[in-house]
């Protein structure tokens, strides 16, 4: 596979195989980039992610904080209302207004009038939304009386004033009494007013418990966790309240209430602000205030999962864990068991703990968002450096490289046509070095071809040109007319001859010149004079041993080189040679018989002697042949004239 790959690559030209590696290479830098650009991204997503989250918590709590300092100061309000207006109330008045408030029901307990929720006037004024419980042992007692007729105008007055704010405004005592202004309950608090039974008790409910002296020895307000409205019988709504205590003469005579039902501590919208992020709200003791998934209105369901100290749920189970140990410092961070990164604060004021969670694949989700981003950015400048890249190339290496494989194959082709070489069929496939590299291959091979039959030639035309020199050399050296060596030859013949001498060796010269030539040319012509010294250059030579040279000097004289012949053997040789030619007559041209004569001079050779001495010697022994009458040869040594003739 990776074999094939890698053949493939090669098939492809420079420039894109480079531009592919290229894409390799930066695709690897680009991913590396982006891997630490996520783990940067991660990390930030995740700081700022906890900082947005523990943000968006404060202002939750900023809010809560808030709604319970004004429900407080209301309550503080209403009992201050209450004190004063119980203050100005005379028994008797305080008695003949709770009669015309409260009349009694058959069951001896009293309940507020149909006006006083309805709306009209009543004994205190125009009255709505209001009731009251007052079970029958409280009209026994003036006190009680007076507090129940002053808790009415005080939670009547302020329960109108903060009516778009507080779902209710209660009083309640220890003795079951209750008056209420709550004018939009949907049961229009016909429990109270009417199917309540006369023994009606509710001092074992949270509400009234949290204002004891014993469970609120600070006497401020305090709330409860997640209650089912008592006064609801056909459906479950979710309520928490919170109560102020009002004592005098350090006793606890009632409690100035506010009831917040689910729906208001969280109403839709408040804690929806992002999608991915969720409010859970707990209390001190561990019971579920809001949670998005667990506290839901009118369920029946919601009860089982208030408590959390000892829940089954693991998410439940883990938040009480993390804010029983965390719940007084305040946590913002991981928390492994929620797979989720928290931020818990309490509220003050209402001992809750509110906390704002982000499950963590929403933070990885928010570091990958610029991924794609990056990615594509990434994509555009590697298409955009490639296309450069591969532009360049072309442009500055692909063409020259194709140009330069071109012109070795066509010089390649002139080369084959010029030495009609047989190249091999070359693979024209491959990128353009690839090419480039076959091409200039062949050309080698070709120039390897050209030059080795360059060098045959070059041999051939040497070998002939040495036998063209050796020719002109043996022609220069002979003497074109009769065959034997010319002048220059023999002269040198004899020069190199002296040049070996020993002292002990002979050398001997004898120069040989035909008599009265001039007149056989005169009366045979000339070309009968020229077979004649043919005819006479043969005859001599037939006779000369094979060391002995014979070269003619020029006209009709002969130079003969003896080797090792002591006078008297080089003159007994020039005897026999002047015999020989005397003895027999020539035929020459024109059918002609001549009988012809030579003179010869005599020369050894002595120590000392060169070649032109010898010569000299020789010469002089001729001239005197000549003047002693020709056809006789005569030696130098005896300068008398040693005459040996005919
Ligand atoms: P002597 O006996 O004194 O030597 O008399 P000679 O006639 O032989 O000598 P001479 O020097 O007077 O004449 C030589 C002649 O040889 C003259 C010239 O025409 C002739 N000769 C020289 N070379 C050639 C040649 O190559 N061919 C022919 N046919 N004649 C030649
Ligand atoms: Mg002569
Ligand atoms: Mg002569």
């Amino acid at each position: 596979m990776l074999a094939r790959l890698s053949s493939w690559s090669r098939t492809l030209s420079v420039s894109s195989r480079t531009a592919l590696s290229l894409a390799v290479g930066f695709t690897i830098v680009i991913a590396a980039t982006a891997l630490v650009a996520f783990g940067q991204e991660h990390a930030t997503a995740i700081d700022e992610s906890l900082a947005r989250l523990d943000q968006r918590n404060a202002k939750v709590v900023e809010e809560l904080a808030d709604r319970f300092d004004r429900i407080g100061k209301t309550q503080a309000d209403a009992i201050a209302l209450f004190r004063a207006e119980r203050a100005a109330l005379s028994p008797g008045e305080a008695r003949r207004l709770f009669d015309q408030l409260y009349l009694r029901a058959p069951d001896g307990s009293r309940r507020g009038t149909h006006a006083m929720f309805e709306g009209g006037p009543t004994a205190i004024g125009l009255t709505r939304g209001m009731t009251g419980f007052i079970p029958a042992r409280i009209e026994r007692d003036d006190e009680a009386v007076r507090d129940i007729v002053a808790a009415t105008l005080a939670v009547r007055r302020l329960g109108e004033g903060s009516r778009f704010e507080l779902e209710s405004l209660y009083y309640f005592t220890p003795q079951n009494g209750i008056v209420i202004f709550a004018p939009d309950r949907s049961d229009r608090l016909e429990f109270y007013r009417r199917t309540a039974p006369g023994d009606f008790s509710f001092q074992d409910r949270e509400f009234a418990t949290i204002s004891t002296m014993a469970a609120n020895p600070a006497r401020k307000m305090m709330c409860t966790g997640l209650q089912s409205l008592i006064s609801l019988k056909d459906q479950e709504v979710w309520t928490t309240g919170c109560m102020t205590p009002v004592d005098r003469d350090n006793r606890h005579v009632g409690t100035f209430g506010t009831s917040m039902p689910l729906d208001q501590i969280a109403p839709a919208g408040r804690f929806a602000g992002s999608i991915d992020e969720n409010v859970i709200l707990i209390s001190r003791e561990g019971r579920l205030i809001y949670h998005p998934d667990y506290t839901l209105q009118h369920s029946s369901h919601t009860g089982t999962y208030l408590d959390i100290t000892t829940s089954d749920t693991p998410e439940l189970a883990a938040l009480w864990q993390l804010v029983s140990r965390h719940g007084k410092t305040g946590f913002s961070g991981k928390v492994d068991a929620l797979g989720a990164f928290v931020s818990l604060r309490s509220v003050p004021g209402a001992g809750w703990y509110a906390l704002a969670v982000k499950p963590q694949g929403m933070i990885l989700a928010e570091a990958l968002r610029p991924i794609p981003r990056i990615a594509a950015m990434a994509v555009i400048a590697l298409t955009v450096c490639l296309l450069i890249v591969t532009l360049v190339l072309r442009r500055l290496v692909a063409r020259p490289l194709r140009r330069l494989s071109r012109d070795a194959e066509r010089i390649t082709r002139e080369l084959a046509a010029e030495s009609m070489l047989e190249l091999p069929d070359g693979e024209r496939t491959g990128s353009e070095v690839g090419q480039l590299v076959s091409r200039f291959e062949t050309l080698a091979s070709a120039i390897r071809q050209s030059h080795s039959q360059l060098e045959a030639r070059v041999a051939e035309r040497t070998r002939a040109l040495n036998e063209a020199n050796e020719k002109l050399r043996v022609l220069s050296e002979l003497d074109p007319l009769t065959g034997v060596a010319n002048r220059r030859k023999i002269m040198a013949e004899l020069e190199g001859r002296i040049e070996r001498m020993g002292s002990a060796s002979a050398l001997a010269v004898l120069i040989l010149d035909i008599d009265s030539f001039k007149s056989i040319n005169d009366r045979h012509g000339h070309v009968a004079g020229d077979d004649t010294l043919r005819a006479l250059a043969a005859r001599v030579q037939s006779l000369l041993r094979p060391g002995d040279a014979l070269g003619r000097m020029g006209g009709e004289e002969f130079m003969i080189v003896l080797d090792r012949a002591r006078p008297v053997v080089a003159e007994a040789i020039a005897e026999r040679v002047r015999a020989a030619i005397a003895r027999q007559p020539f035929q020459v041209h024109g059918n002609v018989t001549l009988t012809v004569t030579a003179s010869l001079g005599v020369a050894g050779w002595r120590p000392g002697d060169t070649a032109k001495a010898l010569y000299a010697r020789a010469d002089a022994a001729l001239y005197q042949a000549k003047a002693a009458g020709r056809n006789c040869a005569i030696s130098a040594q005896d300068q008398t004239g040693n005459r040996s003739a005919a």
